[in-house]
């Protein structure tokens, strides 16, 4: 079986989707690999690192589609090159299921088995594959570095001769993968760190980390089966917003995660709201990808309201690309062994497996999703 790895294309995406360790251990489970030259040059892994692991390298990028079996990459595919693909082929990466129909509606027609690495489950037995977990993980690291870079303060309380300074507050909204992390990283840097989420079993997870769970009452809120939130009706967000108005105003440093799954991020942050903080504030709108928790934050740009600075840089975890590679690597690496067959030396697309059902989109000529199906609809 010949697996394939095209280089990313995305304008300033340096994330890489497979390491060279990856390739070993897929070509010691009998694979054949091929790489895109220079996949791995965005962050400084040479050509040479992978042909010594054993990887073929092509330069033409249409060849590499037309003779792969598997195609893996970390990006959704632009559209144009899908009918490059070979008729039959398993392509496997992010592909935003709900934002993407038409090519959806590409590989079906194509003929391309999609797998979308957004939709393996959130189980015990998928966690190593799981890699919205892994990116999440990061970029919740990377918003209280680019935080506390950014914030004109230090976090950590400092008792010396020249007087005491008092440790910066950090307000965390929406504790799931990034959230936790970013409480935790909040934390090591000496922060004083208060969190909120609308799942209160996740308080425990707070206090567990030495952070304060910020108290509102909503009323019912629930999760799905998959763990994630559901959406607030319209008077419980705003409950929610002059519960943590107050929260906010006193805080150096607001980030949002919140986000709902396979919908628009929910607005928690108004204009009024940040008209209340001091100058000088930090507010890094983490879902500013999927419609953003902060009201006028804007994709990419930092604009400062008020003196209150809101941060809405995207892809934060394409700036720890070295790591977010290799745990992106690891996440797929480990994801095709679970399906190896090691006598036939392929990948199975074992298609009554509770992860394949949830992640597998599209399977010769059709949407197989229930999901995206019902989407269509
Ligand atoms: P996510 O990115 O979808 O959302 C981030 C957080 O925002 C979530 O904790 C969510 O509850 C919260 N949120 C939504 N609306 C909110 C609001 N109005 N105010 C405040 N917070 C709000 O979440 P995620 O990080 O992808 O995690 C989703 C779930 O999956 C979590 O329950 C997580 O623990 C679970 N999970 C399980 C596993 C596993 O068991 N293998 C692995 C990873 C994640």
């Amino acid at each position: 079986m010949l697996i394939a790895v095209p280089k990313e294309i995305h304008p300033g995406e340096k994330r890489v989707a497979l390491i060279p360790a990856s390739v070993d251990r897929l070509l010691k489970n009998g694979a054949q690999v091929t790489i895109e030259a220079g996949l791995g040059s965005s962050i400084g892994i040479p050509d040479d690192d992978y042909r010594k692991v054993g990887a073929a390298i092509e330069n033409n990028r249409g060849a590499l589609f037309q003779n792969a079996d598997l195609i893996l990459r970390l990006r959704k595919p632009p559209i144009e090159e899908i009918p490059l693909i070979k008729k039959g082929s398993i392509h496997i990466s992010f592909l935003d299921p709900f934002g993407e129909r038409f090519l959806i509606e590409s590989f079906v027609t194509h003929q391309v088995s999609a797998i979308s690495m957004e939709m393996i489950p959130r189980t015990t037995r998928a966690q190593k594959m799981d890699a919205l977990s892994s990116q999440a993980n990061l970029a919740g690291y990377v918003s209280v570095i680019l935080a506390a870079e950014r914030l004109p303060k230090i976090f950590p309380m400092l008792i010396t001769p020249a007087g005491t300074l008092t440790p910066a507050r950090v307000f965390i909204i929406g504790v799931g993968v990034a959230g936790l992390q970013a409480i935790a990283t909040a934390r090591r840097l000496g922060a004083r760190v208060e969190a909120f989420d609308t799942r209160p079993a996740v308080e425990e997870q707070v206090l567990s980390l030495g952070a304060k769970f910020v108290k509102i009452d909503l009323g019912e809120t629930g999760q799905t089966q998959q763990g994630y939130a559901k959406a607030l009706t319209a008077e419980q967000l705003e409950k929610q917003r002059l519960g943590m108005a107050k929260v906010c105003a006193q805080s150096d440093v607001v980030i949002t995660t919140a986000q709902l799954f396979g919908r628009k991020a929910p607005l928690l942050l108004t204009q009024s709201m940040l008209a209340q903080m001091r100058p000088g504030t930090i507010v890094i709108d983490m879902a500013v990808e999927s419609g953003g928790n902060v009201e006028g934050s804007k994709l990419n740009e930092e604009i400062e309201l008020n003196g209150v600075r809101v941060i809405g840089l995207g892809n934060l975890p394409g700036r720890v690309a070295v790591h977010a590679s290799q745990m992106y690597s690891s996440n797929l690496h480990n994801f095709i062994e679970e399906y190896w067959d090691k006598d036939a030396r392929a990948f199975r697309l074992k298609l009554d497996d509770e992860i394949i059902k949830g992640c597998l989109l599209t399977h010769q000529g059709q949407i197989v999703n229930e999901q995206i199906k019902n989407l269509k609809s």
